[in-house]
């Protein structure tokens, strides 16, 4: 499969303007995801998945945004991530591919100061990238609010949950949107994962 099979828009491939084409999970998750499916997706880091799930984000943020004009933008899409470096890695990814179609997007996660999160938040963003505990915080505080949110990714699932993040990550999709489309990225897909998804998920999630 080619770039040009994805029927994007220009300024939504523009970040991947550096590949030749796209990688096994993109063209698998694509389709489907800018379908509005939810999606299970086993897939390891270093297979391009971020990409997978953060260009139909990047379409499901455009399409709202048409529908809704000139407004400041609030967090129409979430991303959760276990540790603080993949968030960032996410967030690298996501910042530059949003730079070419006018989407925001924040990092958020525990262990540095809140005042920089916070002010970008009030900014307004469209895209909330973050782990599970400061998110929490920040959403107690009053700062957040994820009941816009149509669009949520869970990366490695799996690992969440294996550090202890289920509370959290239970109570923060349960604050965004009923009829949101939901993603999920696992390296395994042991039980507690499989029920997460029973739980948050259409009852036959795509899964590749
Ligand atoms: P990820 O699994 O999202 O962390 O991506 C792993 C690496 O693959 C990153 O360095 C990406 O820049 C790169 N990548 C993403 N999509 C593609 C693609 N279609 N072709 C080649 N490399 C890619």
């Amino acid at each position: 499969k080619t770039f040009s099979d994805a029927g994007l828009p220009a300024n939504v491939m523009e970040c991947c303007k550096n590949f030749s084409k796209p990688s096994p999970i993109q063209s698998n998750a694509w389709p489907f995801l800018l379908d509005g499916r939810d999606f299970v997706g086993i897939a390891a880091t270093g297979s391009g998945k971020t990409l997978a799930f953060g260009v139909p984000a990047l379409m499901h943020i455009l399409k709202k945004k048409e529908a809704g004009k000139l407004k400041k933008p609030v967090p129409r899409c979430l991303v959760l991530s276990p540790t603080r470096e993949l968030a960032q890695q996410i967030a690298d990814v996501l910042c530059d591919a949003g730079n070419s179609c006018g989407v925001k997007s924040v990092c958020v996660y525990g262990g540095t100061s809140k005042g920089p999160q916070i002010s970008s938040l009030k900014s307004g963003v469209d895209i909330v990238i973050a782990t599970p505990g400061r998110l929490k915080d920040l959403i107690e505080m009053g700062v957040c609010n994820l009941k816009d949110v149509s669009f949520a990714v869970l990366d490695e699932a799996d690992r969440m949950l294996d550090m202890g993040f289920e509370p959290e990550v239970r109570s923060i999709l349960s604050q965004t949107c009923s009829s949101r489309q939901m993603v999920m990225f696992s390296a395994t897909w042991p039980l507690a994962v499989h029920q997460l998804a029973q739980e948050f998920m259409d009852p036959d999630p795509v899964k590749v």
